[in-house]
């Protein structure tokens, strides 16, 4: 039997699947930004963090910085997220889904499935210190 070596090995069914729960968890993560930060008028697709008002007093100032923190911190969070998941999207749809960005080397089907955002091999994610 030939091997036949393709770079993304997932049929057109299993294509479309992940294509469908990823704009799924698009949605999804569309409206938590949404909830905590309001659409950021002078960036297409980005979000502003918006300060939740519980009053003037000294305890509901604190609440409020450390609210603004965690908002913060959340919306990072959940922006990364979103890129990462319309640059996945992104792929699909040029058939370049699968393929590392660093080494273009097709990415492990069992990491994919684990992580269908990745965008780097095991290889190359683990030179990454981020993932240490
Ligand atoms: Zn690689």
């Amino acid at each position: 039997m030939e091997l036949q070596k393709t770079l993304c090995v997932m049929t057109k069914d299993e294509l479309k699947k992940l294509d469908e729960s990823l704009a799924k968890r698009e949605t999804e993560l569309v409206s938590q930004l949404e909830e905590i930060a309001g659409k950021n008028p002078a960036v297409e697709g980005d979000y502003k963090v918006t300060i939740p008002d519980y009053g003037s007093g000294d305890t509901e100032n604190a609440n409020e910085v450390s609210d603004l923190d965690r908002n913060f911190a959340l919306e990072q969070e959940l922006d990364a997220k979103l890129r990462q998941i319309r640059k996945a999207r992104e792929k699909l749809k040029q058939g370049t889904y699968g393929t590392c960005e660093t080494c273009s080397s097709s990415i492990q089907q069992e990491r994919l499935k684990a992580m269908p955002i990745a965008h780097l091999c095991i290889k190359c994610a683990e030179q990454r210190p981020r993932f240490r």
